[in-house]
């Protein structure tokens, strides 16, 4: 009897000590990971020295190159493995915006808040030209008809005037919990996801609307177009155009406005005054393929049988121009570097590769994640071939700079348990909400067309959607310190998490 009782106790003994063995690993991990992240977090001193210093990082560029060096000697400081560059897009062509200045000289002065759309081509020096209003392109044959003959040395105000707003709208919001346990409870998904094939093909039409417009515009020897998008009164959305290959038109001077000097300019045609505008504009195009690199680095994985397996985690690099790219995509490029930064720091070695892409050219038509995809899992077309079944996951950050509350299934009910239990370790910085929705517009796509389990991080929307997503806003004083620090140790223990475990995070069915 007492030996039976001695059995059993040495027996459940041995398996409470192996139980809390691999607890007590992962416990002291965690401890590590959070100690790391927030006591010497590097996150926000690089976010500033990458935002402001290398400023904008518009695909193509000389400043995305330049950035791209020094993110890449940070990842190499940090100790990261195989950091390299990845060419891609041989002709895609860079652009320069050196100078450039709109006016209202006429009935009297106002300085116009403007700034120009890329790729738009130097005006002839200092022009001036009346404004005639086109507000829809949408029949061209109309537009033709009506302007025909009429644009010569015009200034050309294009679109509606936007809706008047109140300044006091809220533009800063944090997901509340009910909004996360909507979204956690849902049973399917909602958006629909387009095949990549089908998706790139129809941006090779949506993103080229104005394309006659603006060859009309040119020919009838218009001066300059501006348009205004109102996300939010003030506020310059200077997104498009999509012109970034060798050989694209090359635009004529292209200016979006703020919303209120639109609204301002629109009125006085209604009220039968013609306001003059002065204006000039001054930039280059280089063609310079060395600019379109992706970056990669890593924490080599160790173990003999599941070293050859990756877990990915990628945001894109490249930003649009009129800010500085801090919340799209500055902030979440940093903290993939801050998490491995804290891995490699506690002296961590994981067992699969831990793999760090930085994706240029997002912004365009995901060209830079795309070519990494046809390099390394084949040719879109074609079945994914077999280095894509050795990734275990790919995690993608890309909506701003807030916390981090979950993540979008992209519709693999598969993966649920293992990431719940991933983000149960941590639910007093998380909530760690799953949802089944498959959420879109950004590089997990390419991902997820190699059937490799995608994931994007639901994330606090701050001000990203009301005013600096592709805003001039786009600077540091939107990214907020303790969020970006969060972030960074929430998603060093998710990485940890996932290339430690037995079995690579499961698969959906197509
Ligand atoms: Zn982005």
């Amino acid at each position: 009897m007492k030996l039976r009782v001695l059995f059993f106790s040495i027996l459940f003994s041995v398996a409470l000590f192996t139980g809390n063995a691999q607890t007590s690993t992962q416990e002291a991990m965690l401890a590590k990971i959070r100690d790391e992240g927030f006591r010497n977090s590097k996150a926000m001193e690089m976010v500033s020295y990458l935002t402001d210093v290398y400023g904008q990082r518009l695909t193509g560029t000389r400043e995305y190159l330049a950035a791209a060096k020094w993110i890449s000697e940070e990842m190499k400081k940090t100790g990261l493995q195989n950091v390299h560059f990845e060419k891609y897009c041989n002709s895609c062509r860079g652009w320069q915006l050196e100078s450039f200045n709109v006016e209202m000289v006429a009935p009297n002065y106002m300085h116009i808040e403007a700034y120009p759309l890329v790729m738009s081509k130097s005006s002839n020096g200092i022009v001036t030209g009346e404004v005639v209003h086109i507000e829809s392109i949408s029949d061209m044959n109309s537009v033709r008809q009506t302007f025909g003959g009429k644009l010569k040395g015009k200034v050309i105000l294009y679109g509606k005037a936007p809706q008047k707003q109140s300044l006091d709208d809220k533009l800063s919001r944090r997901f509340s919990e009910d909004e996360l346990h909507e979204k956690e409870k849902q049973l399917t998904a909602k958006n629909k996801q387009t095949p990549l094939p089908e998706l790139l093909k129809s941006w090779e039409t949506d993103d080229f609307s104005d394309d006659e417009f603006l060859r009309f515009a040119e020919a009838e020897g218009a001066l300059a177009i501006l348009k205004t998008r109102a996300i939010h009164l003030g506020i310059l959305h200077p997104q498009g155009t999509y012109y970034y290959k060798n050989g694209d038109l090359m635009p004529l001077p292209y200016f979006t406005i703020m919303p209120e000097h639109f609204g301002r300019l629109a009125r006085m045609l209604q009220l039968n005054v013609t306001p003059k505008i002065r204006l000039n504009l001054e930039t280059s195009f280089y063609h310079e393929p060395e600019n379109n690199v992706n970056i990669l680095g890593e924490l080599t994985g160790t173990d003999p049988k599941l070293k050859s397996e990756t877990v990915l985690v990628g945001a894109h690099f490249d930003s649009w121009h009129s800010g500085t790219g801090a919340t799209d995509n500055g902030a979440n490029s940093v903290i993939l570097i801050e998490a491995l930064r804290i891995l490699k720091e506690i002296g961590f070695t994981p067992k699969r590769t831990i793999r760090i892409g930085l994706w240029e050219g997002e912004e365009q038509a995901f060209i830079g994640s795309v070519d990494y995809g046809k390099a390394h899992f084949g040719a879109l077309d074609k079945k994914p071939n077999k280095a894509s079944t050795k990734v275990s996951a790919y995690l993608n950050l890309d909506n701003g700079s807030g916390a981090i509350r979950g993540l979008y299934l992209q519709n693999n009910e598969y993966a649920r348990p293992a990431l719940k239990k991933i983000f149960n370790s941590v639910s007093d910085l998380t909530e760690g909400t799953l949802t089944i929705e498959n959420t879109l517009s950004t590089d997990h796509e390419t991902f997820d067309h190699y059937n490799i389990p995608s994931f994007q991080f639901i994330q606090d929307p701050l001000e990203y959607n009301t005013a600096t997503h592709h805003t001039q806003l786009d600077v540091l004083e939107y990214v907020r310190e303790d969020d970006i620090m969060k972030n960074a140790v929430i998603l060093a223990w998710t990485l940890y998490s996932i290339s430690e475990l037995d079995q690579k995070i499961p698969r959906k069915t197509k």
